[in-house]
């Protein structure tokens, strides 16, 4: 793993490489060396030889000769099994958030809203591939064109899709939870009844205090998610609270929850939290870091080594067990996570089969997110619920 100097990025230093240069470290580094080439025998042996190149053009190989580190999709029985199934279902958003990484807004559908009768033969793919989740994400899948500018008052197309997934297996749905999820209470409720739990709602919040989450999402948007959360409780859900530990300052685990807890305790309201360690250095997060004269950061160049080094299993990261189903340009298309998008060298094909193929590690998020210090996943893992006793983690 090294930084490499990207466009209008400075160079940067090389991280495996300062980690071997200590005196422990270089008896660490030997011991790393034999390992590795243990491995390199070990993916031989397995037919797992490297690509020659990408049929993408990712970058296989670093200025130093070093591999790029690739993930290979989950298997049983020599057959690709899928964990999670993530839909994208658009960029548009009512909010538009100083850090959302898909830089959704009212009017940005790069990333456009699937329709019920373009993701059902897709959702019956998960279920052949003995999908256990099911991720709604955007935007904010509650709006659509005609939602947004009036013309409707509720996403049919998604509420079709959300029953027919929930069919399938488990579900959850990535909301702000501000104004228009409340359009479809009736629908929600009827889901419940039905369902019961098997549906999540995940809310996000930025902080627990007002202006905090405010001077991200908007004046007055912290009001209205905790009015909704609240909503959601009478109706008999434990909705998760979803934060990014990199707005929360110096915050521990334990006076992250605290906070939250006590927000909603004082309402009687039941909720769970989930912490993101790291943020994505994209879409409008990037005009938020020039405004406040920061940069990104440089790019690192994560070799076959980096997993050993930083003691992040291929097998843990989502590529390996998730995939991402995204509408670009009128086409269905397959993607590795929910954090590359619209990206061609990412691009795994138009069905989930055709999908389940090895992922290089070729994008600047995949350090960022995933890999960079205690590591980040959009999958849920609840920190706790608020009636402060551990949820175990599914
Ligand atoms: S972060 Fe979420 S709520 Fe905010 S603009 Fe992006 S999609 Fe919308
Ligand atoms: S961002 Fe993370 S999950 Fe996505 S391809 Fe990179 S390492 Fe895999």
């Amino acid at each position: 793993m090294r930084t490499v100097a990207g466009p209008g990025i400075g160079g940067g230093s090389d991280l495996c490489r300062r980690w071997a240069y200590t005196w422990a470290g270089k008896v660490r580094w030997k011991g790393r060396r034999a390992e590795a080439a243990g491995q390199q025998k070990q993916v031989r042996a397995a037919g797992l030889e490297a690509d020659v190149s990408h049929p993408n053009g990712i970058e296989l190989t670093s200025p130093k000769g070093e591999q790029r580190g690739f993930v290979e999709p989950k298997l049983r029985d020599g057959r690709p099994v899928l964990e999670d199934l993530w839909v994208m279902q658009g960029s548009l958003c009512d909010l538009k958030c100083k850090h959302c990484y898909t830089a959704s807004s009212p009017s940005n559908d790069t990333l456009q809203q699937i329709r019920f009768n373009e993701l059902r033969p897709h959702l019956d793919d998960a279920r052949a591939f003995g999908v256990q989740k099911i991720y709604f994400t955007g935007g904010e899948v509650f709006v659509n064109e005609d939602v947004l500018r009036g013309r409707a008052a509720t996403n049919e197309d998604f509420l079709a899709s959300l029953e027919y997934a929930l069919s399938i297996a488990p579900t959850e749905i990535l909301t702000n939870g501000r104004r228009y999820i409340r359009n479809h209470y009736d629908a929600l409720a009827g889901l419940f009844r039905q369902h019961g739990d098997r549906l999540r709602l995940r809310i996000t919040l930025e902080s627990f205090l007002p202006a905090e989450h405010d001077a991200i999402r908007g004046k007055g948007t912290f009001a209205q998610t905790v009015e909704t959360v609240g909503q959601l409780s009478a109706m008999g859900w434990v909705p998760i609270i979803n934060a990014e530990r990199p707005f929360l300052g110096v915050l521990t685990d334990e006076e992250i929850r605290n906070g939250f807890v006590e927000l909603f305790e004082k309402q009687g309201v039941k909720v769970e939290i989930n912490l993101i360690e790291n943020i994505l250095e994209m879409g409008h997060q990037l005009v938020r870091l020039g405004e406040n004269g920061g940069a990104p950061s440089p790019e690192v160049f994560i070799t076959t080594n980096c997993f050993q080094t930083l003691n992040k299993p291929a097998e843990t990261l989502m590529c390996h067990y998730s995939r991402c189903v995204q509408k670009l340009g009128g086409r269905i298309r397959f993607y590795p996570c929910p954090v590359i998008y619209n990206e061609e060298r990412f691009d795994l094909g138009g069905t989930l089969e055709e999908s389940f193929r090895r992922v290089y590690l070729g994008h600047k998020n995949c350090y960022d997110y995933c890999m960079k210090g205690a590591g980040a996943t959009c999958r849920t893992q609840p920190l706790a619920s608020s009636d402060r006793s551990v949820v175990p983690q599914a």
